[in-house]
């Protein structure tokens, strides 16, 4: 049957291969780093997909990323570098935060002036769950550090109300789908906790679809791709563009009739695709450099999704996806959760409470 390699080891391509295994499409991460002299026995019908945004070069990764059917390819390297990233965002006229190059004549003073008197210096390639940040302020008199010239861009920073994130598909005929927002809160750059759907959000939702509509459409891309945003207001601004199944569509394994890696699936092996039917509302916990507490499989509403990797500090080790069918039960579980893991859990359980309160 079909068979789908994906450029990368780690968590999102074993839920691929998950996804893959009841549509009998033989879904096979590769370590691109793995020692081997020999050749992947890639044949001229397998598609090739990426779980990350960006890798090294490797006698694997090259010969994965130069096979005739690597969907997005041109994508990635677009993507991947903030610059480019933002360009096309300006150049598409989607709401983004003002931001520029730091370049070698990039003024603190004038960065400053124009975005405020606290600016984010992001690295225009390899950040991730916050890494490759840097806050200027003027307050502290910050400088710009001579290594991030021509290598981060300046944004301002966004007083946001909340965080959201739309995960949509595109077919390579150029049909779009979409999930519902999905409601995210981040801690310290990293993404701790989602709800979704929400009714609240349901008024954002045409303008996000619209958003990203045009930017799958400019890419010319196939498959699942995600949107950040900051919601202000009635409004979204993009925060960033994730070519791949994302961790924000992570509930949708537990809540809808086909999850986001299914759908990349679908989309990849130009399976049909439709809009995915949600079952009920989720909340996905994600698990961070936490070790694994059987206790979790105690809780009636919840699944598990330990991805078995060495544990570390702020290391995303699974993720436990809660249904909110009976809110009651949810309540108990998140009082339960509480109980049982650390400090850095105690706000984030209580912003799920709060937005069930
Ligand atoms: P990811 O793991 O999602 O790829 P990342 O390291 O690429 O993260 P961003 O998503 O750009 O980085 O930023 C991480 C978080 O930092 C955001 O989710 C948000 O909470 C905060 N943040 C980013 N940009 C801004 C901004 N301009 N103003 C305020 N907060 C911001
Ligand atoms: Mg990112
Ligand atoms: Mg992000």
């Amino acid at each position: 049957d079909k068979r789908v390699w994906v450029l990368g080891d780690g968590q999102l391509g074993a839920m691929l291969r998950h996804a893959g295994q009841p549509l009998a499409i033989d879904v096979r991460p590769v370590d691109i780093m793995a020692p081997s002299d020999e050749k992947l026995p890639l044949t001229d019908t397998d598609i090739i997909t990426a779980e990350r945004e960006q890798w090294p070069e490797s006698p694997l990764s090259l010969q994965l990323s130069q096979h005739c059917h690597f969907i997005n390819g041109p994508v990635f390297g677009r993507l991947a570098d903030r610059y480019t990233q933002k360009s096309l965002l300006d150049q598409l006229k989607v709401a983004t935060a003002p931001w520029e190059l730091l370049d070698d004549n990039t003024q603190a003073n004038d960065l400053y002036h124009k975005y405020g008197e606290r600016v984010l210096l992001k690295r225009r390639t390899g950040g991730y769950d916050g890494k490759g940040q840097h806050w200027l302020k003027q307050a502290e008199s910050s400088t710009i550090p001579a290594d991030w010239r021509n290598e981060a861009i300046a944004e301002q920073a966004i007083p946001f109300d909340e965080e959201v994130s739309l995960v949509g598909v595109r077919s390579r005929s150029g049909e779009c789908f979409f999930y519902p927002l999905t409601l995210n809160l981040h801690q310290d750059g990293i993404l701790m906790a989602s709800i979704a759907p929400l009714a609240r959000l349901q008024p954002l939702q045409a303008e996000a679809e619209t958003m990203l509509s045009s930017i799958m459409h400019e890419l010319e891309y196939v498959g699942v791709m995600a949107m950040e945003c900051f919601r202000v207001g009635n409004h979204l601004l993009v925060n960033e563009l994730a070519p791949r199944v994302h961790n924000s569509g992570h509930w949708t394994q537990a809540g809808t009739h086909m999850d986001q890696f299914q759908l990349h699936l679908r989309a990849l092996c130009e399976l049909p695709l439709m809009t995915p039917q949600v079952n009920f509302q989720c909340v996905m916990v994600n698990l961070i450099g936490i070790d694994k507490d059987d206790r979790w499989l105690s809780l009636a509403n919840a699944e598990l999704f330990w991805y078995d990797k060495e544990v570390r500090p702020g290391r995303k080790v699974g993720h436990l996806n809660l249904s909110v069918l009976d809110k009651n039960a949810l309540t108990d579980s998140i009082n339960q959760l509480k109980q049982w893991m650390p400090t850095q859990y105690q706000a984030p359980l209580s912003w799920i409470q709060a937005e069930f309160g």
